[in-house]
């Protein structure tokens, strides 16, 4: 197919989803200055809405340009010293992924590992170092489809800080950093906030930010710096660190105005109950669901690949007659597993009857 033609993909995998169309409408309009008023206002709308969908009052509260890596990256480089004890909850890939970043900053690092599947265990991981520096988790694993408890783990970190990878829980399902005590957390805009990909929503308090790193490895991802541009300073106060990608915080203000109107619980009541009939309708079929039953994630649904049914078969089937895209398993599941994803505006009835109807003839027919 020519790169010319556009096409229309349901996006059904682990991100990125479609995004709201008031988020896709923003990208189309006249791109603004950095330094704007009209700019800078509604990059406050933004870090206003992210508060809102982070649940904290953390002033330092923005998106960073980068994608959810990108946030990873500067959670650890601005907590991390060579010699810091950080504990790291390892259930999946996106755990794996940051004990590799808190290796690179010195850390000492102790992974505490989980069956892939399962949730982090808030006592284990708590109890595996008396004095850690840093405990960090991923609420919600996307390579396993698993939620983790992230408010009983914050009820047991004592001195220890909390850092979180919220990249495919925000928007989605609920999430209080304040009250459940998390430190330091980063985002993506393309999963459950549906956005494309390119922004890190980043949120830090003022326990974490006491502590962090006063100067940094890296220039481009330091939150000291990034203060003085979005953040802490607001208004006619911000000063230029580096030009913000401008389109994009106009998309993610758009659909943080767009989640906000249809209300944050409702939203997240439409993720589960999309969720839910999914999970139910895979079941009904006769196929068996990957992550552990009380803790799966409404939003990315893992199921198992029938035997003797060739999952990339039916993955391209599902792409050439349905432009339907939905994602394969991670390392040793790869073939074996599935991952379905109905997130932002994708998590609806409709798009549940839809996949059901596409995997049913493609696992016949592929
Ligand atoms: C997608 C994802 C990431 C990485 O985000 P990128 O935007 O791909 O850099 C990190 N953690 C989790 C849990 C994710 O789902």
């Amino acid at each position: 197919m020519s790169e010319s033609v556009m096409v229309a993909r349901h996006l059904f995998g682990p991100g990125p989803c479609n995004p709201y169309p008031e988020a896709t409408v923003a990208l189309g309009r006249p791109l603004l200055g950095h330094l704007d008023p009209v700019f800078i206002e509604t990059m406050d709308r933004a870090c206003e809405g992210l508060r809102q969908v982070w649940g904290t009052r953390n002033a330092r509260t923005l998106p960073l340009s980068a994608t959810g890596s990108g946030g990873m990256e500067a959670a650890f480089v601005n907590m991390v010293e060579p010699g810091d004890v950080v504990v790291v909850g390892v259930n999946g890939l996106f755990g794996e992924r940051m004990c590799d970043l808190a290796e690179r900053c010195g850390a000492e690092v102790v992974r505490v590992d989980f069956e892939w599947g399962q949730p982090v265990d808030p006592e284990t991981i708590t109890s595996a170092h008396p004095n850690p520096k840093i405990i960090a988790v991923v609420h919600a694993e996307t390579s396993t489809g698993v939620r983790s408890d992230i408010k009983a783990i914050g009820e047991r970190k004592g001195d220890a800080l909390l850092l979180v990878d919220a990249v495919t829980s925000i928007g989605g399902i609920e999430l209080l950093a304040d009250e459940w005590g998390i430190d330091i957390g980063y985002a993506g805009t393309q999963k459950c906030l549906g956005v494309a990909p390119g922004l890190a929503p980043f949120t830090i308090s003022d326990r974490a930010w006491e502590r962090r790193v006063e100067k940094p490895r890296s220039w481009y991802l330091d939150l000291g710096m990034l203060g003085g541009y979005v953040g802490e300073a607001s208004g006619k106060q911000r000063t230029y660190h580096h030009t913000a990608p401008v389109g994009m915080v106009v998309s993610l203000a758009a659909a943080l105005e767009r989640i906000l109107d249809e209300g944050l619980d409702n939203v997240r009541a439409r993720h589960q109950a999309a969720g839910d009939e999914l999970q139910a309708g895979l079941e009904a079929m006769g196929l068996e669901l990957f992550a552990a039953e009380g803790y799966r994630l409404p939003e990315l649904t893992t199921v198992k690949v029938p035997d003797g049914v060739d999952s990339a078969k039916v993955r391209a089937y599902l792409l050439e007659k349905y432009n339907m895209e939905i994602g394969a398993g991670v390392k040793q599941f790869a073939s074996t597993v599935w991952r379905i994803g109905l997130m932002g505006p994708n998590a609806n009835p409709g798009s549940v009857k839809l996949v059901l109807g596409a995997l049913k003839d493609a696992i016949e027919n592929a």
